[in-house]
This record gives C-alpha cells, structure tokens and sequence, in this order.
C-alpha cells in the first residue's frame, strides 16, 4: 500500500482530496468542477439515496422526472430567480456539430443554432411550475408531493470534489398548496426530515435554522437549512427547504379554484440535499487513517480477513467465515470474505480502514482451533478477542454496529459543542474565528449591510438563525445597534 495520508493537523484541505481519491470515492474528470464518482462512493450515496427515498414516500411524496433542459425565456419569468442563478448558467445554442474546413476537426454548425436557447437546469422551479399550471385547476388537485432525483449544472468557480462540483446529483422537491400555513408546515417537515436523517443516519449532528436574507435562495420567502461543522471547525451547508410563498405561482400563472369558489395563486415549496453529503460525511468523521462510515451508510459493515498459509487453511478457514456470514445476512448486515490470495492480510487491513468498514473479523488457524475471531473496530481502531463458545456472534456485531453509529454521533457532537462559542464583543468575535473557528454564537442587527461588513472582515457569514433559539435581546457586535436574538456566524464550506 502506497504511504499514508496527509495529516488532518497538517493540511485539512489536502487530506481530504487524497482520502476521496484513495478511498475509491471520487476523482476530477476532463472537464473542470465535474467528477467521477467511482463505485465505492456511488454505492455509499445509493444508501444515502435508499434511506431519503423512503423518508419522502412516508411523508406522502412521489418521484418524477422533468427535462435537463429549460427554455431560456423560462428563467426570466421570477424575477429574483432568474438574478440569482443567471451568473452560473450554462447554455446550450446549437445542435449540431459539422467537420472543419480541413477535416481535421469538427466545429459547431453555425446553421443549427437554436431558435431560442437552451438553459441546462441548475434546479427545477421553472420547469416545474410551467407543467404545474397544466396539473392544477381547483383545490381537489391539491397538494401536490412531487420529488425528482436528477443531476444538475451550477457553473461554479471554486470546485472541490463533492462540496462544490459544477455538476452534481441531488433531489429536489417541489410541492404546490393550497394554503400558506399548509406549503410552510411542508418546508418544516422537510427540514426535519432532512435533519433526522443526518442526524441518526449519517451521525451528524446539524443546526437546523433560517437563512438571513443575503443567503436566501433565490425565489424564496424564506430558506430553512441546516449546518453541519466539519473537522476543520468550517460550517457546510448540508441540506436547504424553501417556503416559495406564490413567487412561482404568480411567475407561471399557476393559480386554482378555492374551495370557497375563488381563485387564487398556489403556495409552493422545494427542497434539496445533493451529493455535497458525501463531502459532508467524509469530513464530519474520518481520521488520518481514512474513512470512518457510520454502520447505517456503510456499504460493506463487515469485513472477513482470513489468515493463511496455505490452501487448507483458507479451505478451513472458508467454513467458518461462511457459517458468520450466513448468521450476518440473516440479520440484514452487510458482509465481505476477502479470500484473494493475491494481497497479504495487513494490506487488506490497511484498505479496509481507508475505505471506513466498521467492523473486521480476522480469522486465522490459532481462531480455529480456539474457536475465536479477533473483531477490530474502525471508529475506535481497538481490537478484542471474542470466543464463539461464549458469544453470539450475530448479536455482538449487531450490538457493536449500533454502538459505533452512536459513538460516531457522540464524537461529532462533543466537537461541535466545544466549537461552539458565545460571544458578546467585536473583540472576542474576531478572536475566536481567528484562533477557534467553529460556530460563533452573536447578536446581530439583523441588516444586510452588517453582515456584508462582517463578511469582508472576517470571512465569516451567517450559516443561520436556529430555530431553537431562545429570544434575547442584545447588542449587535459589530454596530451595537439593538438585535432581537444571537445567531450563528461561522466561515463556511
Ligand atoms: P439550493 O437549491 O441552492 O438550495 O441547494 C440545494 C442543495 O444543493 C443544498 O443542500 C446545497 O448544499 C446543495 N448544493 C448547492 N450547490 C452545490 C454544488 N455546487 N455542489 C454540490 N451541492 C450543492
């Protein structure tokens, strides 16, 4: 095996390219800000995408599928929206390609172009609501739960594998209501759903809050998030809800008849998480070893590393492992044999670690005569001899599967908790984002104008104002103007 990763301490950043390159999840393509998501990081977001997919359904929603392309005029019909995307579109003018003068290339045909252009979408709301007008007429067509999952295009400069691609893999939801209340109580669920899921899936502890109107997505009354801190003490962004109020509605003329014989425009909601959760998973839990997976997501949670000599000893040792195996899948956990005789055991262990498996069973001649496997957990790299005579071994990896997701969650949380600081001067703000990093707690004016100012003099932007916030009244820390309560600035992913 090649030598060991760059250390987290060291350069976080660098550690982090190299884990997604050598742990198989990801690597860049030809094309600047577009990645390859190679089969061990789709199998892990295939989970991802399993477990959110059923969370939808359960709450009502159902897939679809809109086009990848949008009529240009489409996009300027919300007005904010069209502003807010415009800078990162791409755009697609012909249809055709033909061979150069000299044949030695091809160019594009200047007689295919495109009677109106083409945008590829970076998200939906424009598509989506232009079908809806057809969909929707009275109060019996609603609500409607719609999700879609889809790839999208954000011509972004600063790309990071994951975190930030130009393309990248999301769901997005789009409902339209018939009340207010009933399109807000749909952006609350939604983020709690979202949070539950990074929260007992992922084991990521999240801020679930309300983003300040400099953040607010584009075409929204208002943006719910939630905000994860990575190891580094950086906020991401990992999951957005938005209320549309009837933006779209009024943009694409969506309107229905009202149960009390009216007419009125449809209230409406979208929501995404994307593949920026990988970059997420990656960065909330791993060490300078290499991935840790929590057990829920991890696409392999046992690993079988036989020991051998020869032959018969795999042969013995095979008869063993596929009796734990059987045992295992019965109870629907996922497990390998590794029995390729063309790696030694500690390259195995050194692979396994970097790829984040849980939980490995080494299996040697000693274990058979003893009647033992030695467990090793990824989380805690610790190793324990376990006696099949006096254990269940089903059970007992079971159990430790539950305790290393729960240990997983502890530690992010316990991290989170120590990066998280109250602060009540301009002084201490600066301190802290200087010399801590993490979540800064503080009052804020609640202008647009002070977070601007606070931005580019700290890097720092509002990641949100919780929800769970209690109401104080205090000074603002940078103008000392009155604010109504603290939110939580941070510099952000
Ligand atoms: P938005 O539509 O801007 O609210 O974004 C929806 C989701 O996509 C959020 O969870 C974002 O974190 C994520 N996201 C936005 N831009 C990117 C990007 N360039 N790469 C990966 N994920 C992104």
């Amino acid at each position: 095996m090649s030598k060991g990763l760059p250390k987290r301490s060291e350069d976080y950043s660098l550690w982090y390219n190299e884990l997604v390159k050598r742990a198989d999840l990801a690597e860049n393509s030809a094309v600047r800000g577009c990645m390859v998501i190679k089969p061990y990081g789709y199998s892990i977001w295939e989970k991802m995408q399993a477990q959110l997919d059923k969370m939808f359904k359960d709450t009502g929603h159902s897939n679809a599928y809109f086009p990848l392309f949008i009529p240009k005029s489409y996009l300027s019909k919300e007005a904010s929206h069209v502003e807010g995307f415009a800078k990162e579109c791409a755009v697609v003018t012909h249809y055709r390609l033909k061979n150069s003068e000299d044949g030695k290339s091809v160019v594009v045909d200047p007689e295919a172009k495109l009677e109106e252009e083409l945008i590829v979408r970076p998200t939906s709301e424009t598509v989506i609501w232009s079908t809806y007008k057809n969909w929707i007429q009275s109060y019996r067509d609603l609500p409607l739960l719609v999700n879609q999952w889809a790839n999208v295009v954000r011509w972004e400069m600063r790309t990071r594998l994951f975190l930030r691609t130009a393309e990248f893999l999301w769901q997005e939801g789009h409902t339209a209501h018939a009340t207010k209340q009933e399109a807000i109580e749909e952006t609350e669920q939604m983020l709690d759903v979202y949070a539950e899921f990074a929260e007992k899936h992922m084991a990521m502890p999240v801020v679930k809050g309300i983003k300040s109107a400099n953040e607010r997505f584009a075409g929204a009354e208002e943006t719910y998030c939630i905000e994860a801190m990575m190891q580094d003490g950086k906020a991401l962004q990992a999951g957005t809800s938005h209320f549309l109020g009837q933006n779209f509605a009024k943009a694409f003329d969506v309107k229905f008849a009202t149960k009390e014989g009216g007419l009125d425009y449809v209230w409406g909601t979208s929501w995404g998480v994307s593949t920026r959760l990988m970059g997420a998973l990656i960065m909330a839990h791993s060490d300078d070893n290499g991935l840790v997976l929590p057990p829920k997501l991890a696409p392999i949670q046992v690993v079988i590393v036989p020991i051998f000599r020869s032959e018969e000893e795999l042969e013995a040792i095979s008869v063993k492992a596929k009796e734990i195996m059987k045992k295992l899948r019965a109870l629907e956990i996922s497990v390998k044999f590794d029995n390729r005789d063309t790696h030694k055991p500690g390259f195995k262990f050194a692979e396994y670690e970097l790829k984040g498996v849980p939980l490995r069973i080494a299996l040697g001649p000693r274990d058979l005569a003893n009647n033992t496997v030695e467990l090793a957990r990824r989380d805690t790299l610790s190793k324990e001899s376990v006696n099949l005579n006096e254990v269940e071994i089903d059970q007992k990896i079971k159990g430790l599967l539950e305790e290393i997701q729960e240990n997983i969650y502890k530690k992010a949380f316990d991290f989170r908790t120590e990066k998280t600081t109250e602060v009540n001067s301009w002084e201490e703000f600066q301190d802290v984002l200087e010399n801590k990093g993490g979540f800064v707690s503080a009052h804020w004016d609640g202008t647009s104008e002070t977070e601007e100012k606070i931005k580019e003099l700290t890097k720092a932007t509002i990641r949100c104002i919780p929800l769970d916030q209690e109401k104080e009244e205090g000074k603002c820390v940078l103008t000392g103007n009155v604010s109504q309560g603290r939110v939580l600035f941070a510099k952000a992913y």
